[in-house]
């Protein structure tokens, strides 16, 4: 098996998921704690329930930014982040 190719995978929804959260937690100041541990287990536990979406290393920003501006998809993620900002904010993993 070789593991070593130029172009790498990527899952879209790890770039999305983050931007979304930033944007609508981060910057508005609505988390308890803002800690990078809380922050990166909000992520984790987001993608986790979302099926993921691979594409290429080389595809791209455009197909990202297109992705993004998809209205169902960021419903479906920011339902996701909901989800998970809830859950650990009662219970920080610190
Ligand atoms: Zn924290």
């Amino acid at each position: 098996m070789i593991f070593s190719r130029e172009l790498s995978i990527l899952n879209v929804m790890e770039p999305i998921v983050s931007r979304l959260f930033e944007d609508n937690y981060v910057k508005t100041g609505g988390l308890h704690c803002a800690c990078e541990k809380c922050q990166i287990d909000i992520i984790l536990l987001a993608l986790n329930h979302m099926p993921p979406h691979y594409t290429s290393s080389q595809t791209g920003e455009a197909y990202i930014k297109a992705l993004y501006m998809e209205p169902q998809l960021q419903s479906d993620v920011l339902r996701e982040l909901t989800n998970a900002v809830k859950v650990i904010q009662e219970r920080p993993n610190h």
